[in-house]
């Protein structure tokens, strides 16, 4: 009895085996080469695809694209971990036919074929279309924050700049202070003569430490200087050089268009995670009811999902080519106007309404315990009285219905406003809401739906393909990153769904 044995590495063979035959029928790997084969490169915009006349000949941009989609599929995502698979790897090296490219050529890659990367995955979300694998009438839309490569503590707005600066100012007047106090010049001084006026020390800095640098430059010289005084000099040169610094950020942070900078990616925007603050992106995915594909996807800078609703849904019905299409999204996504798009491209949104009042947890009435009268356009109150429109805001988003009259005898009015009467506002398309409203009435299994298709790709994405953070910069390079990785989850679910060889031969 014996180990299994594997063959002597100096055995040679008759017939030798070809690359061909460590590649089994129904690996993934020929489901990859097939599916960009059949790309048309030069009308997806890859560089490159068109070849130069002259100059060094190029990588070819179709295996670039399979050592990506590869890399993404099996969770190796930095360029120079994919360079390391070309050089090892034996599906890989089929896959380029043993094309080893080094890490700038791939890294460069994804650089220059941003928007080309995001169509590649529309591409494949169309095949699967094709296939009937993508149904297009429901789609579940939610949003998820990723990390951007930028560190929390190199992202300002104006509150941040400001408190960093004041707490500068705090150690530049202590220092000073603790230098006053030392001077002898100033013994006698009377003590409220001492406050310390940061501007004009600072100026006064400023002639010290072009001075210092001087002195510094030659301190192997002076040999009376002590190493504390020198550390301390240095600390208050590198305060004023941060103060400066926090100055320029501040004016950068005027004149941005929401009030923010990040210093690392200036597109990755400061916003609320799930459990903390974190720089990073919002990647808004919509997923497909049939068989739980991601339909479109996009990398946006909003904070919140509040308006991305329609142009999500809208962008999802011209990909997927629907003719009706239902959305369903959290309460995160209502929003009057949003919906209000979407019902006039035709499509019926599945949101439930965010509470804001908190009357009803008061034991007060709500706005659901008025009644709308279109014939008459009032509201009949809970105490049976008609609140009249009385005006209209501007722009003319909202109508006001109210009866002073009617709220000063209530005898219920304890029970409705704490106020001298009760104001019901009305969005001018209400009607529009209220259908919404009464559409995800009648189906109450809306939500449970929506979390069980939207949830599992983002559970994919950040826990088997380890995608918390983006590796690039720049919108439209974690876009591309994005498109990658949602490509691989389509690309692994649609293998589940039919098998290689059958998505293979439906793609030929
Ligand atoms: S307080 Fe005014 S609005 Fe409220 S129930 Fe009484 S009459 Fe109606």
């Amino acid at each position: 009895m014996d180990y299994i044995q594997g063959d002597s590495r100096e055995q040679t063979v008759l017939f030798p085996e070809c690359l061909d035959d460590y590649v089994g029928e129904d690996n993934p790997v020929r489901l990859i080469d097939a599916f960009v084969d059949r790309l048309d490169m030069q009308w997806l915009g890859f560089r490159f695809a068109i070849l130069p006349e002259t100059g060094r000949p190029p990588y070819n941009p179709l295996d670039l694209l399979k050592l990506y989609i590869y890399g993404y599929f099996y969770h190796v995502r930095s360029s120079r971990n994919l360079m390391r698979e070309a050089r090892r790897n034996i599906e890989v090296m089929w896959l380029m036919k043993r094309v080893q490219p080094d890490f700038h050529s791939i890294s460069r890659f994804r650089k220059r074929n941003k928007r080309p990367l995001q169509r590649v995955f529309r591409e494949f979300t169309k095949c699967l279309k094709g296939l009937g694998l993508i149904g297009g009438e429901t789609v579940a839309i939610d949003g998820s924050k990723f990390k951007a490569s930028n560190a929390l503590n190199r992202s300002y707005n104006a509150k941040i700049v400001s408190r960093e600066i004041q707490k500068i100012d705090q150690q530049i007047a202590r220092y000073f202070k603790e230098l006053s106090q030392t001077d002898k010049a100033e013994k006698d001084m009377p003590e409220d003569d001492r406050v310390i006026d940061i501007e004009a020390k600072l100026k006064q800095l400023d002639q010290e430490v072009q001075g210092l640098d001087i002195a510094m430059s030659d301190q192997q010289d002076n040999e009376e200087e002590t190493n504390e005084t020198k550390s301390s000099e240095r600390r208050l040169i590198e305060l004023k050089k941060r103060r400066d610094l926090l100055q320029k950020i501040a004016v950068m942070v005027e004149e941005s268009a929401d009030g923010q900078v990040c210093l690392t990616d200036p597109d990755a925007r400061r916003m609320k995670g799930s459990r903390n603050h974190l720089v990073g992106y919002n990647a808004q995915i919509a997923v497909d009811a049939k068989n739980s594909l991601i339909a479109h996807l996009e990398v946006t800078q909003a904070r919140a999902d509040s308006r991305q609703l329609s142009r999500m849904a809208i962008r999802t019905k011209e990909i997927v080519g629907a003719g009706k299409l239902t959305v369903l999204a959290d309460r995160g996504y209502f929003s009057n106007e949003e919906i209000l798009a979407c019902h006039r491209a035709d499509i019926m949104t599945l949101v439930p309404k965010q509470e804001h009042s908190t009357s009803r947890k008061r034991g007060q009435f709500t706005k659901a315990d008025f009644t709308y009268t279109p014939e008459e356009d009032v509201y009949l109150c809970p105490a049976n009285e008609k609140l009249k429109l009385v005006n209209t805001s501007k722009p003319q988003k909202w109508k006001y219905y109210q009866s002073i009259k009617a709220c000063k005898r209530c005898a219920i009015k304890n029970l409705c406003c704490p106020s001298v009467f009760r104001r019901i506002g009305r969005y001018i398309h209400e009607e529009v809401i209220e259908k919404a409203a009464a559409d995800l009435k009648k189906q109450p299994q809306a939500m449970i739906m929506r979390k069980k298709h939207v949830e599992h790709p983002f559970g994919f994405l950040k826990q088997s393909l380890g995608m918390r953070e983006f590796l690039s910069r720049g919108l439209d390079n974690v876009g591309a990153e994005m498109s990658l990785a949602g490509l691989s989850f389509n690309l692994k679910r649609a293998i589940k769904l039919l098998g290689v060889r059958t998505l293979i031969s439906a793609m030929a």
